[in-house]
């Protein structure tokens, strides 16, 4: 049978202007509204405010707005600190006060675990974020920015505008921290000084060489790594050089490592395969705690330094250790969970596809003198068959979450307690749905607040049988 067209609304039609009050938030935090009982999308509209919106598009059950004008404002709307707030995909959320930030991220997650996940109703949900005093910026210790012209034919360096790949151009990004920012602009003061267009990747003719500044910060060090990814290592030596040198006296105390990433294609994936070091070394060395890290340009690391033990202190709560048990620490990244648990487990495991990622993971148990652990190159779904026997599980998987035959392996190897760290709550719902299948429950949930100024969330979830 063939499928009908999907009509368009009939009350609603695009390009027309419409009022009414915003009364509740979608996933990545845009306003909904539901005037005469169809829905709206407005980005950039807080709960509780009237709004006068422009339609952009309407289809049958829902349609999306342009924000025109705020008639009635919420207490809790503040003006964004970045004058490209609104435009850059990074931060959606900069126009709410950081506690409206905070109940969004909290509402977001019980509306998912209470809709998606079956959680009862009644579960309350903890919440960690920040707890300073000087505003929730400058924390990132990662960039990636990518490299390229402006209309005018401008060289640029900034950011995609959300869901294109035109570059807004940013050089002092609020949530970086500000070493990140300073390196990049002085890494792009030299390529404008330079005055040669070639110097650029040009994403739609394929042509130049530079194509994103990539680094890293520890926050323990302040050292910087440096990655300028480029279409080809051979060419370009002077203004390699010259980089590599200016970079070095500026910045003579902070940087680790510079080096160069070969990304010849054609393609939207940031790094290539071959990495060449011009200066240093190729990792970063951070701390969690007491436990110190090595960690690759390339693996995965918490981006948020403020953070991160924070959470790990809420996954090492909900582990329960107590010395005696046998832990997988299922997407382990470079160890950092497995690691700063070991001290009161019998026995970690880690399994992480990334093998850069394991490399580092076990020479950071040998930097730390830890005996008990180890770790495997794998992909969870299918190393998890064949280990021995947990208690504890933890698993923290990308944000499409666990495999479905990685929960069956855990639903039927019965752990004491699986700990779900989660930066998905959509997905994290659904595995928690599939892992009660296996009678597991959540019994505690912590939404801890990494990504300030954007709508990403991080949860930490307790599950354990049922009836224990
Ligand atoms: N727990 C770590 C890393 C979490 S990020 C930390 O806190 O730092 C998720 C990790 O899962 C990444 O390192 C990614 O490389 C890895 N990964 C992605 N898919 C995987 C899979 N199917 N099996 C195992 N690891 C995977």
């Amino acid at each position: 049978m063939k499928e009908e067209p999907e009509k368009a609304n009939h009350l609603f039609e695009k390009n027309k202007t419409y009022e009414f009050e915003i009364d509740s938030y979608g996933n990545n935090g845009e306003g909904i509204g539901h005037p005469d009982g169809y829905t709206l999308f407005v980005k950039h509209a807080m709960a509780g405010e009237m709004v006068r919106v422009k339609a952009t598009k309407i289809k049958k059950n829902y349609g999306y707005a342009r924000l025109e004008e705020v008639l009635e404002s919420s207490p809790e709307r503040v003006k964004p600190k970045c004058p490209i707030a609104n435009k850059c995909g990074g931060c959606d959320l900069q126009h709410m006060s950081y506690k409206a930030q905070l109940a969004f991220k909290k509402s977001q997650v019980y509306d998912c675990l209470t809709r998606l996940g079956g959680v009862d109703k009644s579960i309350k949900l903890e919440m960690l974020g920040y707890d300073g005093t000087e505003g929730a910026w400058n924390y990132r210790n990662k960039a990636q920015f990518p490299v390229g012209f402006d209309r005018d034919g401008g060289i640029v360096s900034g950011f995609y505008v959300a869901r294109t790949h035109d570059i807004i151009p940013c050089e002092e990004c609020y949530i970086q921290h500000p070493d990140i920012n300073s390196v990049v602009k002085k890494i792009m003061d030299i390529i404008r000084a330079e005055g040669d267009a070639s110097l650029v990747y040009d994403e739609k003719k394929h042509t130049g060489w530079l194509r994103h500044i990539f680094l890293r910060r520890s926050e323990t060090t302040g050292e910087l790594l440096v990655c300028l990814v480029v279409t080809d290592r051979d060419k370009q030596k002077k203004t390699t050089e010259k980089i590599t040198k200016e970079l070095t006296e500026k910045y003579s105390d902070k940087i680790k490592g510079i080096c160069l990433n070969i990304n010849p294609d054609e393609t939207n994936v940031i790094l290539g395969e071959e990495f060449i070091t011009l200066f240093g070394d190729t990792c970063i060395e951070d701390a969690v705690g007491d436990v110190r890290y090595d960690i690759s340009l390339q693996s995965f690391y918490q981006v948020n330094p403020y953070m991160t033990k924070k959470l790990y202190d809420k996954a090492a709560e909900y582990a329960g250790l107590d010395g005696t048990q046998t832990v997988w620490d299922l997407y382990c990244g470079v160890g950092t969970i497995g690691l700063y648990m070991a001290g009161k487990a019998s026995k970690i495991i880690g399994v992480e596809s990334e093998p850069s990622a394991v490399i580092d993971a076990k020479n950071n148990a040998k930097k730390n003198g830890i005996t008990n652990a180890e770790f495997i190159c794998d992909s969870a779904e299918n190393a998890a068959s064949s280990l021995e026997k947990a208690d504890v599980v933890v698993v923290d998987p990308p944000r499409k979450g666990c495999d479905e035959r990685l929960i069956e392996t855990i639903g039927n190897a019965h752990p004491d307690r699986i700990v779900y760290v989660s930066c998905d709550p959509a997905t994290l719902s659904r595995d928690i749905k599939r892992l009660s299948e296996y009678g597991y429950e959540l019994k505690k949930a912590c939404v801890v607040d990494q990504f300030w100024q954007s709508r990403h969330v991080e949860t930490v979830c307790l599950l354990s049988l049922a009836d224990k």
